[in-house]
């Protein structure tokens, strides 16, 4: 399943913390990283995160990374992966440089910073034995989906905020379960063969209890596939007609949407200049992409507590499954 929570306040600067989490294993994935927003996550949470996701490198996207970086910055097992569009590499290296390295010579961090372009993903790998001043090539990636693992894949759009301001979408693989009902009626006991039946890379025979059964028998008989949860991230964008119709066929179906919501619907003209949305076309996008639920954030701190809540009366007149995040508490 996915968990997720939008950190931050209203009006503030937010983030989004999503968990994958297979029964099995979490994966943990943060995207942007605005002042105050990662910090309330702890530590032990921050240091098990697989990839950084920046929508942008405005300040309110990026002001709380040295927080993540503090307790991340030399992490030993696994690197951390940084994603974001055009420029990243730069960004990142000359913020990993931003520190006076003395005592780093011994250590094992590894950083992977990709960065999307319109055609391909470019990725550099930096070190933090090597005080972060050498950019190692690193392979380069697909541009659709930009991540594809055995658990959940990521892909993205480049949206426009008078330059690009990168939208993620995460899926969960298909799941697959035993059907209790049958499981039942077989007659076989739960053991360690169930596992075997679930990777569906193994083949042949199984032992179940003694016997020696058929694993593409039992799969048929037992296994039923549903599909996996999904969550998307988009924000700091200019939505006009032209971007709704390009963003519809890529949110169908989608189940959560966390979207910008910047602007109230009568505030269209600043919108407009500023290449932000408002209140109204987010719900249009969501209505036209008919998605599970739409949840709105990173609301322009131009107003007062009591207009939140037009905000998003006038969202629900247009899609009525729209709500802002519950920790908000609005
Ligand atoms: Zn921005
Ligand atoms: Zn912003």
């Amino acid at each position: 399943m996915i968990e997720h929570s939008v950190l931050g306040r209203p009006g503030g600067d937010n983030a989004l913390w999503v968990r994958v989490n297979t029964g099995q294993k979490i994966h943990r994935l943060l995207f942007d990283c605005g002042s105050g927003c990662v910090g309330p996550l702890g530590s032990a949470e921050l240091q098990e995160v697989d990839h950084l996701f920046f929508s942008h490198f405005h300040m309110d996207h990026v002001a709380g990374f040295d927080g993540f970086f503090r307790v991340n910055f030399n992490r030993e097992g696994k690197p951390v992966h940084v994603w974001g569009p055009a420029g990243t590499i730069d960004l990142m290296h000359h913020r990993f440089r931003g520190f006076w390295w003395n005592l780093h010579e011994e250590q094992t961090g590894s950083w992977v910073v990709h960065e999307i372009q319109e055609d391909r993903v470019l990725a550099a790998r930096m070190e933090v034995s090597e005080a972060f001043a050498v950019r190692h090539p690193a392979e380069d990636g697909e541009i659709e989906p930009i991540l594809s693992l055995p658990d959940y894949r990521v892909s993205a759009r480049l949206l426009d905020h008078r330059g690009p301001s990168v939208a993620y979408r995460v899926d969960e693989e298909p799941r697959l379960n035993v059907h209790p009902e049958r499981l039942a009626a077989s007659g076989l006991r739960p053991g360690p063969w169930i596992q075997k039946l679930k990777e569906l890379g193994v083949t042949g025979p199984v032992e179940v209890h003694g016997q020696s059964l058929d694993l593409a028998l039992l799969r048929a008989d037992l296994l039923e596939r549903s599909p996996g949860n999904s969550i998307a991230y988009l924000t700091d964008f200019r939505l006009d007609e032209d971007w709704m119709e390009r963003l519809t066929p890529w949110l169908t179906g989608c189940e959560v949407v966390i979207c910008e919501a910047q602007y109230a619907r009568s505030d269209a003209p600043l919108a407009v200049q500023h290449h932000h949305s408002t209140t109204a076309e987010v719900a249009e996008l969501a209505r036209r992409a008919g998605v599970g639920r739409l949840e709105l954030f990173h609301l322009s701190r131009r107003y007062p507590e009591f207009i939140w809540k037009d905000m998003l009366r006038e969202a629900r007149a247009i899609f009525p499954r729209t709500a802002f995040p519950p920790a908000w508490n609005l």
